[in-house]
């Protein structure tokens, strides 16, 4: 089949030399070779099935990726879009949301309706088919804790399969799609089993309750804890759409404690977390402040200056520009402290 007898029997249109910069929250100019969205299933199918023999490039929300070249790969933009309510119980609902819609609205929206379980991800950037892949999670909550399942396709076989959570094997910004199966399954939809009543309110991490302080609420709610967790973000983490960024730029490394104990030596004031009986998690973002890379600037590619955690684009760095200061820092903390930091952002 030819690309435009394909163009002209679907809604799909196929853009050659595509500008991917209003594509991902970096803002990076890189750009596409051959690009299409995908707004229903069978179109998905479709373009696998002429494209068997082609590179694949999966887009969602492009909020967590640094691109560093043009990508030469078919890019597919995942634009699958819907939501409904697919069971129910007394206590439970299971909302199916489309990969395509985005992860915020689908939050709003199911705090609309009185659905716990995903406030405090709120003003997550990307797209909720993105989200089981790194296992998203912030204040205290992962996506694992309210994950049904989810449904995707193989991208060889065009098979539609469905993961458990199990299958997913989800761990800390881990799950078996940037395993095992890393770049063989584009995800369709994602299953979410939410609380209708008795909700379980997660205040515990972060400055949450210090906001619900602040805003005078004794009784929280869904929406209260989610406000509370737009407030902070957005007075700690850069807006993308005025500074370039992918959020976090690396993972919290985590540590043997024997291997700690020995680097605490020379650093007793070193936080950490205790992740299980054999290992601590150690805060990137510390490890980078204290080698004096807060706020600094690179031409236009820069650590943020009220979080060292995410790298920035002042306007025309290049991802290579940006990977160069990436590659610096880990660099630094590996000579300095012994410990490796690994990237949370995928480098394309
Ligand atoms: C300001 C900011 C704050 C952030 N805060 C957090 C946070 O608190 N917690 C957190 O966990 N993350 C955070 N992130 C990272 C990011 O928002 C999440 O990882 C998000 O889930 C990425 O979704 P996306 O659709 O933008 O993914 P993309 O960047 O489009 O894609 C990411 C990867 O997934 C692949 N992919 C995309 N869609 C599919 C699909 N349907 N099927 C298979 N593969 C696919 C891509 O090829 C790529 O490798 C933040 C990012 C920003 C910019």
């Amino acid at each position: 089949m030819q690309w435009k007898q394909l163009t002209k029997n679907n809604s799909m249109e196929i853009l050659e030399n595509f500008s991917l910069k209003n594509y991902n929250t970096f803002g990076i100019e890189a750009k596409a070779k051959t690009f299409v969205s995908v707004h229903t299933v069978s179109e998905l199918v479709t373009i696998l099935k002429v494209n068997q023999h082609n590179e694949k490039f999966i887009l969602g929300g492009g909020s967590n990726m640094l691109l560093t070249q043009d990508i030469t790969a078919l890019v597919i933009h995942v634009d699958l879009k819907g939501k409904k309510i697919t069971k129910e119980s007394d206590d439970f609902v299971w909302v199916e949301s489309q990969a395509g819609e985005n992860w915020h609205e689908l939050v709003l929206w199911t705090i609309d309706q009185n659905f716990g379980g995903l406030e405090n991800l709120s003003l997550i950037p990307g797209n909720v088919g993105t989200t089981p892949i790194q296992n998203i999670g912030a204040y205290g909550v992962e996506i694992k804790d309210t994950f049904d399942s989810c449904a995707a396709i193989k991208i060889d076989t065009q098979e539609l399969v469905t993961f458990s959570k199990e299958a997913c094997q989800f761990a800390y910004r881990e799950s078996i799609f940037k395993n095992e199966m890393k770049d063989q399954f584009i995800i369709t939809s994602v299953t979410f089993k939410l609380t209708k009543k008795n909700h379980h309110f997660n205040t515990s991490y972060g400055a949450i309750e210090a906001e619900l302080q602040k805003q005078h609420i004794s009784k929280p709610s869904l929406r209260a804890i989610s406000n509370a967790v737009i407030a902070i973000r957005q007075s700690k983490l850069p807006d993308p759409k005025e500074l370039g960024n992918s959020g976090s730029f690396f993972k919290n490394p985590i540590v043997l404690k024997s291997d700690f104990e020995q680097i605490q030596q020379k650093f007793p004031t070193m936080p950490f977390y205790e992740v299980s009986e054999t290992e601590v998690k150690v805060p990137a973002g510390w490890l980078i402040e204290q080698a004096g890379f807060k706020g600094k600037r690179f031409g236009d590619a820069g650590i943020h200056k009220n979080q060292a955690l995410v790298l920035v684009n002042y306007g025309q760095a290049t991802g290579q520009e940006i990977l160069a200061v990436a590659r610096t820092i880990q660099a630094t903390i590996t000579a300095e402290y012994g410990i490796s930091i690994e990237t949370e952002v995928n480098i394309i």
